[in-house]
């Protein structure tokens, strides 16, 4: 069996760390792009008045490349055998990023997924990590996401009780927020406190201006995986102060 390590070599050249905030460009909630001036992005200053939870995500994720490709074909690809293989490596990856950064993410009872109306996709991923043996409950059920676009907890149903658990939720990949968010306030509406959340990827369009401005600095940074956006996350000039 290869190591986390060498399971995410393939993975390494795409893998983009994540900007530090507060900084100008970066939004205060999922450290994607923010319109300079702005400190949230479009989906997030759409949720800023439910409080949502700050995301802790481990990758940009550009849209058309690799790491996008790995965060949809591991749950669609047709071929198992590419399934099996990216999940590996996404779970590689989600368990290095626990290993580093435990105190970052903070304590928890156990981790739940936000499922999809169908599934609960990331849930094989996290089966093969050691960390989240017997830490691992899915409390959360989706119903029909007819809109899943609009944040809404009570898209969600939770069960059993989780009141006063601590509860680390995760997701494969963070687009409008609408799920993550949606899960998250489901939870807190039944009194748990909501950890992390962690997403794998926090999806970026190089097409929209502020992305394609972060972009063009961040990328030339290696991804490291003793560095989060909470611990050390990015700043364009590194500063003594
Ligand atoms: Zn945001
Ligand atoms: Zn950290």
């Amino acid at each position: 069996m290869p190591s986390a390590r060498e399971l995410i070599l393939p993975l390494r050249g795409a893998l983009v760390p994540i900007p530090a905030q507060p900084q100008d460009g970066v939004c205060s909630i999922c450290h994607s792009s923010a319109k300079p001036g702005f400190s949230h992005c479009l989906p997030c200053a759409e949720a800023a008045a439910a409080d949502p939870p700050e995301i802790l995500p481990i990758t940009l994720s550009v849209h058309g490349e690799l790491i996008h490709s790995h965060l949809r074909n591991y749950k669609d690809s047709p071929t198992a055998g590419v399934r099996s293989r990216m999940s590996l490596r996404l779970a590689a990856l989600l368990a290095t990023f626990m290993a580093n950064h435990s105190r970052c993410v903070g304590e928890w009872d156990y981790a739940t997924c936000v499922p999809s109306a169908t599934r609960v996709a990331l849930q094989p991923v996290v089966d093969r990590i050691q960390l989240f043996a017997g830490r691992y409950r899915q409390v959360l059920t989706s119903g029909p996401e007819a809109e899943a676009r609009l944040i809404d907890p009570a898209r969600f149903a939770v069960s059993p009780d989780v009141r006063g658990h601590r509860i680390l939720l995760l997701d494969d990949t963070f687009v409008s927020g609408a799920s993550v968010f949606s899960a998250a306030g489901a939870l807190r509406d039944r009194a748990a406190r909501v950890v992390g959340p962690v997403v794998i990827g926090r999806h970026v369009q190089r097409g929209w201006p502020p992305s394609a401005e972060l972009l063009s600095w961040i990328t030339k940074r290696p991804w490291d995986e003793t560095r989060c956006a909470r611990c050390a996350g990015e700043r364009p000039r590194a500063s003594l102060f």
